[in-house]
This record gives structure tokens, sequence and C-alpha cells, in this order.
């Protein structure tokens, strides 16, 4: 498991509940989503009605499965959570779906995941709350229909562009969750530390806060395998040295980057001058599947200006090189 890894390891589902944010002003960041939002489920609220059908896409660990349980706080429901590889046929959705209750939110991760015989049968839950079951077999099938509580379905997706448009369609609201800054990675470091009585100073919030690659899940991580080393290595408190002494030891370097990041990036510079090179020679060179390589590892080395995509391929960029120090053949 890579420290930096914005997947979630089963220790983290158990802290979860300690961290998670529980309201919108808990919430750090994504300030126009939450603007946004505040005022939907406000006006949903007035009128006793359930919160238009939501989806949520960004990379892993940016927070789409806390803003779901946070619509369900404040719309008075319940949060259902499944996932589109969960869902396999439709009578696994028609379980899930009889089991709601008026506004409720039914929560789909991975929505792009979902067979397609179960996203057709999502179609009328989602626009008239019916649900279309097929009873019997044979020449005796019939199909009956099935009034549904209003429920919210809102997904999550990393893949924005792997959605069908009949589904993207039938979200009212769409939201694209951003990498945060700095700056509020360290309100979460402050906030997480001082959950779970973690002795922290400010610069020291601000050192893991800067190798947190944009993303809340790692800030948590680094937070508590920080600890640990302030408290077998130091008094317990993080200050700025000891962060930077446990990044270390990490393996999580200045940019945040760790093994694979650097891998990747060292790949392009040494073995393919730089690049471009095509996404399927450099998911082999660097032994990752194409996918975990697009979903998980591009994003944030893109976002935060190391990676390029270009029409021929990945290339590192000029940042990349001076991060570690090679010349750029490219752009000299
Ligand atoms: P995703 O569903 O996008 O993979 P999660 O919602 O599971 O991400 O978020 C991962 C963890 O990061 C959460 O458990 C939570 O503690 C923390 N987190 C996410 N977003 C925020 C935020 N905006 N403010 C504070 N903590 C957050």
């Amino acid at each position: 498991q890579r420290i930096v890894s914005p997947q979630l390891t089963d220790e983290e589902r158990s802290m979860e509940t300690v961290l998670r944010p529980q309201s919108l002003d808990e919430y750090v960041g994504q300030l126009r989503m939450k603007e946004s939002l505040r005022i939907c489920i406000e006006a949903a609220r007035q009128r006793r009605e359930a919160l238009d059908h939501t989806i949520f896409y960004g990379p892993p660990g940016l927070g789409k499965t806390t803003i779901a349980h946070i619509i369900a706080r404040e719309m008075g429901g319940t949060l259902q959570a499944t996932s589109g590889l969960v869902l396999a046929h439709a009578g696994d959705l028609a379980s899930v779906l009889t089991n709601l209750q008026e506004h409720d939110v039914l929560f789909i991760d991975e929505i792009h995941r979902l067979p397609a015989a179960v996203e057709e049968a999502l179609y009328p839950a989602m626009e008239d709350f019916q649900l279309d079951l097929v009873v019997g077999q044979g020449p005796a099938a019939r199909t009956v229909k099935l009034d549904l509580p209003r429920f919210t379905l809102v997904g999550a997706t990393t893949k924005a562009g792997a959605l069908t448009s009949p589904l993207r369609d039938r979200f009212g609201l769409v939201y694209r969750l951003d990498f945060y800054t700095p700056a509020e990675l360290q309100l979460i470091v402050t906030r997480s530390a001082g959950l779970l009585n973690i002795p922290i100073e400010s610069t020291g919030a601000d050192e893991i806060a800067m190798r947190a690659r944009g993303t809340p899940r790692i800030v948590n991580r680094l937070v508590k395998r920080v600890r640990d080393y302030a408290q077998v290595k130091a008094d317990g408190r993080i200050t700025r040295a000891v962060a930077q002494e446990a990044l270390a030891w990490l393996g999580v370097d200045a940019a945040g980057f760790d093994e694979m990041d650097r891998k990747i990036l060292l790949t392009i510079i040494e073995k393919f001058g730089g690049g471009p090179v095509g996404v399927e020679s450099l998911a082999a060179a660097v032994q990752e599947d194409r996918s975990t390589l697009e979903d998980v590892h591009e994003p944030y080395l893109i976002q935060a200006g190391y990676l390029e995509r270009t029409g021929r391929g990945r290339q590192a960029s000029k940042l990349a090189h001076d991060h570690f120090n090679k010349p750029s053949h490219r752009l000299l």
C-alpha cells in the first residue's frame, strides 16, 4: 500500500467515523460546490421534496462519499451506500430501492461501473420513482410497476467520461471536485489532529499539507503516520522538523511524491527522453495497469504541472525535470 495512495485502506474505514465532517460547515474547501448545494438543499427542504439526483466526479479521496453522507443528514434521511461493482443484477438494485424511505440518499460509488441492465432499471426509478419488476417466468412473465419513495440518488465517479449520456442526463446536479489548496489541507490537518488529540504546530501542519497531493484522505493518513514517528522518535509533538524527518522516513518527498510517482516521472525522463510516450508503453514500463495509471496516479501529477498529456502521449514538464535535477533536452 502506497503511503500517498488516494485509495481507502481498512484501517481508514474504521477511523472514518471520527474524522469525517458531519455538516457542510465542517466540510473544508470546495466553496462553489458547497454554496450551490446549500441553496439546493434548503430549497428542497422548504418544498418538502427530495433533493435532485446529484453526481460528484473527481479523483479518489477528495470527499465524494463524505458529501453524500452530509446531504443525507441535511435532508433528514439516511444514507444507503452501495457501488457499481456490487450491483451486478437488476434484482440487486430492486432490493436496495425497495428498502429506501422517503428522502433517503442512495449512494452509488463508482457508478460508471454499473452493468447496462442495472443502469436501465435505474432510469424509471430516477425519473418517475417507479420500479419495473418482472414477475414470473417464460410466457407467464409480466411487469408490475412498483411505486418507490422519493429518494435522492447520489452517484460518485472517478471517470466522468465513462458515464453513458442517458445516465448523466438524469442527474439534476453535477459537481466536479477539485484538488484542495495547501491552505485548505492545513485546515484539515489541524482539524484531524485536534480530533485525534495530537499536539501539532502550525509549521508542522503546513509541512504535511504541502505534501499531501491536494487530497484530504492522504492528509489524514500522513497525520497518523507522522504521529507514530513523533511519538517514538520525538516527544510526541509534531513540529516542522519532526514532520520533515517523518515524511522523509515515509519516503514522501518535498513534492509529495512517493516511489511510484518518482518511477513514473523518471521513466519518462530517463527511458523515453522526457516524452511524449504513449500511455500503454508507459504503463508497461512502470508495471502498472493503464486504468490505475490514468485514474489514480496521473491526475495529481497533471494538475500540479509535472506531467503533460498531449496528443502524442505523456511528457514530463520542465518542473518535473527541475524536481529531479535533470536537464530537459526538449526545452533546450
Ligand atoms: P472519496 O469518496 O472522494 O474517495 P471520501 O469522502 O471518502 O473521498 O474522503 C476521504 C476522507 O477525507 C474522509 O474520510 C474525510 O475524513 C476526509 N475529507 C474528505 N473531504 C473532506 C473535506 N472537504 N474536509 C475535511 N475532510 C475531508
